[in-house]
């Protein structure tokens, strides 16, 4: 689990109770063509829907 991550996305598979990160590792994304210039360009490459793993 990384430590300090903080997540409020509880539809993530990986979302734990009190905003925490269960997976291994987390890859992180700009979704930009260019750079990143705000959090909003970012995303988690390691979200998955916590509907799509059953
Ligand atoms: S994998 Fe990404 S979206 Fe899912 S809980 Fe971890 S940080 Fe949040």
């Amino acid at each position: 689990m990384p430590h300090g991550v903080k997540c409020s996305v509880d539809s993530c598979h990986f979302w734990k109770e009190g905003n925490k990160c269960a997976a291994e590792k987390i890859q992180v994304n700009t979704y930009s063509e260019e750079r990143a210039y705000k959090s909003g360009d970012t995303g988690c490459k390691t979200f998955r829907s916590s509907s799509d793993i059953l």
